[in-house]
């Protein structure tokens, strides 16, 4: 099976639909295939062929989209460099994955330091050569390399083919429901899965992307209120900030705004309420890199009955708990079907991502008797305190549920008597006692799960998708 090259196909299909929107400019998928192929040119007269591996450096903006899908069009492999990145980081992952050019925002330019670096602007200067598209894709080809964002150990770099995104985009689809003038806003990077995984389902659904330059909780506010997006991917901190920014400007969320997709850890059931009063679903999703994007997702129906789980796996896809014997054995999640990465490049190229058929993800949970997924947490983030397991999810959960706070974040640190204890950080909402919110934690806790000492601090160490690094606050102790 091959597919029609998705570019042309969309412009074929409804080159008349809005594909892209920035600020106060916009774009139909035929203008934008048109601008893809003449960059697609000039990628072409600058050596770029099926077997190069281009990396991108690169803000969030349109210049960066008709780039992407130049390459594309091209045959290449793209590799996603995270803007926030050192220049170390930059130097491993460009090393790792071999590039043979680095295509670089000129914003960015003096983030990176290679031989192999582009900026934008060069490649527009340069006169283009005659470039005809493959008219079909292999789905086996690889069209993105992401590093993982490092909540854990060393930075791997994943492919994700054609049928990884294919599938990806089709079965969340099939779950969420999709119509011709559905609009997703786009505030997450783009070099992460969060956001392209956002415009791979634009060119297979024939969707609109409304993109910033990066999240804004006033202008997501605007944005939501104004009646354009239908969409939008959030993680937990950036729903909470949309939700108090909505209630101190009293703005109303347009009737035309359908979901919320949120992943990157459990959402407390507080902002559910919250969004569900504004009248915005807000869909719990359990995902990674390595699955390019969604796997599981909660209906809002059940997030009342289900509280903290990441709900049922998507239509094509299973999930299994390694050694589970009966609901609720916590375990290794395993993960198959068509959207698991079929492995990693450069240094872990070796590495055998799936065994047995199964992709090891390195998280804990447990399904319940009805098999809802309940994400515990990372593996690598356990305490273990005197024999007990804590997963600093649970603790963080308890510390959200209190009114005066805003973010949580829960480690562990040495402790001579058990080996570990957790330690908590918390980002106020208004200010509270710290007895206060020890003593919210042993009315709700168990005693070896109250936080040894709770620290005050503005903000809480976070990736680009604004997910909490756990590994960065143990060295904060
Ligand atoms: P990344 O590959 O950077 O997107 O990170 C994926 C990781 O985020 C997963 O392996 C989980 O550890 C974590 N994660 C994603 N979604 C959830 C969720 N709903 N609940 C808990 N952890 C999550
Ligand atoms: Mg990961
Ligand atoms: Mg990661």
């Amino acid at each position: 099976m091959m597919y029609p090259n998705w570019l042309s196909q969309r412009a074929y299909l409804n080159g008349n639909r809005m594909a892209l929107s920035f600020e106060d400019q916009q774009w139909t998928f035929a203008e934008l295939n048109g601008i893809a192929l003449e960059y697609a040119g000039k990628l072409a007269a600058a050596g770029v062929t099926k077997n190069s591996r281009v990396a991108f450096l690169s803000k969030s903006h349109p210049e960066f989209v008709m780039l992407m899908y130049a390459c594309m069009h091209a045959g290449c492999e793209m590799v996603m460099l995270n803007e926030r990145l050192s220049k170390v980081e930059l130097a491993y992952q460009l090393d790792d994955s071999k590039a043979d050019l680095v295509l670089v925002d000129d914003a960015l330019k003096d983030k990176i330091d290679s031989p192999l670096e582009m900026l934008f602007s060069e490649l527009q200067k340069i006169e283009g050569i005659a470039f005809t598209p493959e008219a079909e894709w292999n789905p086996e080809r690889t069209i993105s390399i992401m590093y993982t964002s490092g909540t854990t150990g060393s930075p791997k770099g994943v492919r994700q083919t054609a049928e990884n995104h294919f599938s990806s985009s089709v079965s969340s689809a099939l779950n969420i429901g999709i119509a011709p003038d559905d609009v997703w806003l786009c505030t997450v990077p783009l070099f992460h899965i969060s956001g392209f995984s956002i415009l791979m389902r634009s060119l297979v659904y024939g969707m609109g992307v409304r993109l910033h330059p990066k999240f804004d909780a006033e202008q997501c506010a605007y944005e939501l209120q104004s009646g354009l997006v239908t969409h939008m991917s959030v993680v937990g901190v950036t729903l909470e900030r949309i939700l108090s920014t909505l209630k101190e400007l009293d703005l109303e969320v347009s009737p035309r705004f359908k979901v919320m997709l949120a992943g990157g850890g459990p959402i407390p059931p507080n902002y559910i309420h919250r969004a569900g009063s504004y009248g915005m679903s807000v869909l719990q999703t359990y995902g990674m890199t390595e699955t390019s994007s969604q796997t599981t997702t909660l209906q809002p129906d059940d997030a009342d009955r289900k509280v903290g789980s990441s709900g049922k796996p998507l239509f094509l896809y299973q999930v299994r708990i390694e050694g589970s014997q009966n609901p609720g054995d916590i375990g290794e999640i395993h993960i198959r079907g068509p959207q698991v990465t079929p492995g990693y490049i450069g240094k872990f190229a070796g590495r055998e991502v799936q065994q047995d058929g199964w992709l090891h993800t390195g998280d804990m949970g447990y399904l319940d008797d009805e098999g809802f997924l309940y994400v515990v947490d990372r593996r690598s983030d356990l305490i273990v305190s005197g024999g007990e397991n804590i997963y600093p999810a649970e603790i963080e959960k308890v510390l959200l549920e209190h009114p005066s706070v805003r973010e949580a974040g829960v480690c562990g640190t040495q402790h001579d008597q058990w080996g570990e204890v957790p330690v908590a950080f918390v980002v106020l909402q208004d200010d509270v006692e710290k007895q206060e919110l020890v003593e919210f934690c042993q009315t709700r806790l168990a005693s070896y799960k109250v936080p040894k000492w709770i620290r005050k601090v503005d903000s809480l160490p976070r990736n680009a998708s604004n997910k909490l690094l756990r590994r960065e606050l143990k060295t904060w102790d």
